[in-house]
């Protein structure tokens, strides 16, 4: 089972990813991968430095080593774990390459799209969850030093929520909505409500 958690910066796809997983584990006895992108690989990593803290290296650049990433991600350690029968839950992947690169700058989102399909031979998660959250909440959710990216401005953050909100609506068989702005053990508590059945517990 293949589950990708998506949305903006500080939604809370982390904390949410890591109570699905230690729920999973705890009532199942599946093996659980908990992964990211960028950077769920040695390679990856490398490449998240290259791209959250080095140059700007424009769109296209910027999405072909997403796409990059992805692939390799993709081919050393997704498909590899789903084949042993592994749950593998992402914090980020496709969707977010068609927010960010596309929905977010200027790149038509279908070539993006395309991009990471070709990547990964056509692999989708069977459940995206999408921890929608008002871009107004950002900067009390967002700590510390932000990345380059996070400094992308506010327009940026509001076209890449409307891009991932797009998304879930044209195909609401993989998407789950969550407003990410309600309490967390809440939100937990309905994610894991929506995976259970394809656990079958
Ligand atoms: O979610 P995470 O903190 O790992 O994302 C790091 C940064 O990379 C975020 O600021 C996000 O905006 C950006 N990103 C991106 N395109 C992607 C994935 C992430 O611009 N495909």
């Amino acid at each position: 089972l293949f589950i990708s958690f998506e949305g903006g910066d500080g939604a809370g796809k982390s904390t949410q990813l890591s109570r699905l997983a230690d729920w999973i584990e705890q009532a199942t006895t599946r093996e659980v991968v908990r992964t990211r992108e960028p950077g769920g690989t040695a390679v990856g990593q490398t490449l998240r430095e290259v791209l959250l803290h080095g140059q700007d290296l424009g769109p296209r650049t910027e999405a072909l080593l997403f796409a990059a990433d992805r692939a390799h991600h993709v081919d050393s350690l997704i498909r590899p774990a789903l084949d042993r029968g592994a749950v593998v839950l992402t914090d980020r992947y496709l969707d977010s390459s068609v927010a960010y690169q596309a929905g977010g700058r200027t790149l038509l989102p279908a070539e993006v799209e395309q991009l990471s399909l070709w990547g990964t031979e056509h692999l989708l998660p069977a459940v995206t969850v999408l921890l929608d959250l008002d871009p107004v909440h950002l900067p009390e959710r967002i700590k510390g030093d932000p990345d380059r990216l996070e400094r992308a401005g506010a327009e940026f953050h509001v076209r890449t929520r409307q891009a991932f909100l797009d998304r879930a609506s044209a195909d609401p068989q993989r998407w789950l909505v969550m407003d990410a702005s309600g309490p967390k053990d809440q939100v937990a508590a309905a994610i894991r409500h929506h995976v259970a059945p394809l656990l079958g517990v």
